[in-house]
């Protein structure tokens, strides 16, 4: 699977440097956090690796290939897919039917398999629908009206959503925000299984605890600037 790099990059708004000579790793099987106090500099890194905002300088690679000029929808298809903080589900839709929808823009070339599914065709967007709402425990909901939701199961569904995609690299945006204690708890135990399976997680949230709680390796901003990296253990002891 296919991991994600950024190399020295850099983001100014007028004579601001929101980001400044940023280098990350998220590699495979791994969950990578990313913390920082408000307006560190997280949000404007997130938009570049998600293809939202232009670099200034700096590159990103997804796998072998240089992804700094790729728009968000081509990188989404190339395996590089993200939750929003504002869930963008189909109102309209039932929540089997968003991740119908999911399931079937996935990329062309797909090969491999998260949750162990290869073939092709609508058949298998179907099936690849059924194994999420299963491992995610959503069965119970899959008729209902996504718009109708109450925040956290609208918050799986946004994050099955995600699965349906087949992610490489998942870029997590504040997934647990208006979650409780009980729903988060849950949330982390998807993550790290995700993680497991060979994805790629990027984890971007308020919350530290959870972030310390789950990742193999974080990151803290400052001022646009990586002033940590390393283990959750390390990070936390610095200054
Ligand atoms: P964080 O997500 O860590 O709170 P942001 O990336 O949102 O930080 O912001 C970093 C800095 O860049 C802040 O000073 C913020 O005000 C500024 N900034 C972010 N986006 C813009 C923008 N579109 N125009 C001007 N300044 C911005
Ligand atoms: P968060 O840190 O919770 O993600 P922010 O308040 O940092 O949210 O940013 C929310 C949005 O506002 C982002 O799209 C960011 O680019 C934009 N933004 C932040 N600061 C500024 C600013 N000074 N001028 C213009 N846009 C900004």
């Amino acid at each position: 699977r296919d991991d994600l790099r950024a190399r020295g990059l850099v983001r100014r708004y007028g004579g601001l440097t929101a980001v400044e000579h940023v280098d990350m790793d998220v590699p495979s099987g791994q969950v990578t956090g990313l913390i920082g106090p408000n307006g560190a500099g997280k949000s404007t890194l997130f938009s570049l690796l998600t293809g939202v905002e232009q670099p200034d300088e700096g590159r990103v690679h997804l796998g072998r290939r240089d992804i700094t000029k790729m728009r968000p929808d081509a990188r989404s298809r190339r395996g590089l897919v993200q939750t929003f903080q504002v869930p963008s589900l189909f109102p309209s839709l039932t929540v089997a039917d968003n991740l119908l929808v999911a399931a079937e823009n996935r990329r062309r070339d797909y090969a491999g398999g998260l949750l162990g599914m290869g073939s092709r065709g609508r058949g298998n967007a179907l099936g690849v629908v059924e194994e999420v709402l299963g491992s995610l425990g959503l069965e119970d909901i899959r008729g209902t009206v996504a718009g109708t939701l109450p925040t956290g199961a609208l918050r799986l569904v946004e994050f099955a959503r995600a699965l349906c995609a087949r992610p490489d690299v998942l870029l997590l945006d504040e997934p647990a925000s208006g979650l409780d204690a009980a729903e988060t708890e849950k949330l982390s135990v998807l993550v790290r299984r995700i993680a497991d399976d060979g994805v790629a997680i990027l984890l971007v949230d308020h919350d530290v605890d959870l972030v310390f709680r789950v990742v193999d390796r974080v990151y803290a901003m400052v001022g646009g600037r990586v002033v940590a990296e390393g283990a959750p253990e390390t990070v936390r002891d610095d200054p």
